[in-house]
């Protein structure tokens, strides 16, 4: 709770100050109620979420309203964002292995992400197998092999600028001989090169369906909070071409702009399955939505 209180100082710290300093005085009126809205924008929320709390603030005409009456209805609406989409990832019995392909730009936490998810699903008695699919940097190969250690789990990979496609294919027929039960693939996230990456994306996505018309079970989108506005541009740029169907939000923790989280739910209304608030395998969990909307309102 601590450190996911330190993720949301910006955005929550920003918010108490502005409706704050236009709460002192005034009255609802339609000017004050722009502010408002503005000041929830500004504060990172979603332009809907904000347009929301206007709404109710305005059709259910409070006069007078402090700041802290404001802050609830603001905390009100965040936890309606959030509460449809907190939800872990669920994994199926069958098929095995349930293929998650993990997908995100450099640098978001994607390999720290597939670790502590490794780890979690390992202490739920999965077993499970990583893939080392982005191939393009020895680096990446080399820090999942440490992370795979770790946690105690397998690590298939290749050498680098090996065929990522292939390497999966191989994931596959691997787990499902050693009767795997989740099989977590890496994938490259160099957004240099946009083409290339969404081909290799859809190459992956190819090799996996005709394993299994299912597969890949889940597309897993990680998300770095701290870039703000470029993670929901990230959200427009994979949603499309690689079939994301859940999020998972990183560096919630420190000076992360957590209201964020809040944008992304409004946006896509894609599930998040967990938010990453810090450096090692436990530092990944679930949100609670009112946890979230009381700390940033
Ligand atoms: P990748 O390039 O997307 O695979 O990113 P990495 O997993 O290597 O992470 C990049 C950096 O972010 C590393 O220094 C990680 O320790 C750090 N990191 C990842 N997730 C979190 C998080 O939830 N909180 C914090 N504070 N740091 C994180």
């Amino acid at each position: 709770h601590q450190r996911l209180l330190g993720g949301f100082k910006r955005t929550s710290g920003r918010l108490g100050d502005n409706l704050t300093g236009l709460l002192g005085t005034q009255h609802l009126d339609d000017a004050t109620l722009d502010e408002i809205e503005d000041a929830l924008i500004a504060s990172d929320l979603g332009p809907a979420t904000a347009a929301k709390v206007r709404e109710r603030l305005s059709t259910e005409r409070y006069e007078k309203m402090d700041a802290r009456g404001v802050r609830v209805v603001v905390a009100e609406e965040i936890a309606k964002v959030l509460a449809p989409v907190a939800k872990p990832l669920e994994i199926e019995a069958f098929p095995r292995p349930q293929v998650i392909l993990v997908i995100g730009v450099n640098g978001s936490g994607k390999t720290t992400t597939i670790a502590k998810l490794a780890h979690l699903l390992t202490e739920q008695d999965y077993s499970v197998m990583l893939v080392a699919g982005d191939t393009f940097r020895a680096a990446a190969i080399g820090q999942l092999q440490v992370w795979a250690d770790r946690v105690g789990v397998p690590l298939i990979s290749g050498k680098e600028g090996g065929d990522a496609a292939g390497l999966v294919y191989e994931g596959v027929k691997r787990g499902t001989a050693e009767g795997i039960d989740v099989l977590i693939v890496d994938t490259a996230g160099r957004l240099q090169n946009k083409r290339e990456l969404m081909d290799e994306l859809s190459k992956i996505r190819r090799v996996l369906g005709r394993l299994n018309p299912e597969a890949p079970h889940d597309v897993v989108l990680v998300l770095d909070a701290t870039t703000g506005q470029n993670a929901l541009s990230q959200i427009d740029v994979f949603k499309e071409s690689a079939g994301v169907t859940g999020l998972v939000m990183t560096k919630l923790d420190g000076t992360a702009r957590g209201g964020v989280l809040v944008a992304a739910a409004e946006r896509t209304g894609l599930p998040i399955h967990a938010i990453g608030v810090g450096e090692t395998l436990d530092d990944f969990r679930p949100f609670d939505p009112n946890e979230v909307a009381r700390i940033i309102a």
